[in-house]
């Protein structure tokens, strides 16, 4: 039931044209992971590697991603992961916000089908899309329109600040009866 919900989300995706973004697109980026999620992440934006693909954090962001699940203590079951806008945009620049407005009907839709226990922004593009006009605390977690959100750090601010890394597990840490 679930999973067919998902799929004519899926198709609507592949044919939109809404934003200027499906011009840069090879691949549409809908998400990667499990129908029946605890966790649903959210990032920022396809990447090269993932526009050729259509697998969001494919590469360098993705293996750091994968780490964090790993400390997490997720298994392949727990946890999906999309992103604001599922189409790349030009120059790997950040999505504008109009181009997130357009987007944003997608992940709520996805968001309602796959019911999360929580929801994790990664990084202030996620926090952008998710609740505008809200600044949240990082690793803190706060109740947004009935649900839990929570803000980390997005996973390729991890590979170039290794100090992060340190904060971002002890926000985990903080944090684990949220999808436990
Ligand atoms: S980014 Fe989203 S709204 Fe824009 S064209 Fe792609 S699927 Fe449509």
């Amino acid at each position: 039931m679930v999973e067919a919900g998902y799929e004519t989300v899926a198709r609507e995706i592949i044919k939109c044209t809404r934003c200027p973004l499906h011009k840069s697109a090879i691949r549409r980026v809908i998400g990667k992971g499990s129908c029946n999620p605890k966790v649903f992440f959210i990032g920022e934006a396809p990447g090269k590697s993932e526009n050729e693909t259509g697998i969001p954090f494919y590469g360098r962001a993705g293996k750091e991603l994968d780490k964090m699940i790993e400390y997490m203590r997720l298994s392949e079951e727990d946890w999906m992961v999309t992103n604001t806008v599922k189409c790349h945009p030009p120059e790997n620049r950040k999505p504008r916000t109009n181009e997130i407005e357009c987007c944003k009907p997608f992940l709520l839709s996805q968001i309602i089908l796959l019911n999360p226990k929580i929801i994790i922004l990664l990084g202030n593009t996620a926090e952008k899309s998710f609740c505008p006009g809200r600044k949240l605390e990082w690793g803190v977690p706060v109740e947004h329109e009935g649900r839990m959100i929570l803000k980390l750090y997005h996973p390729a601010a991890l590979i170039y600040t290794s100090s992060k890394k340190e904060i971002q597990r002890a926000f985990i840490d903080k944090n684990r009866d949220l999808w436990s």
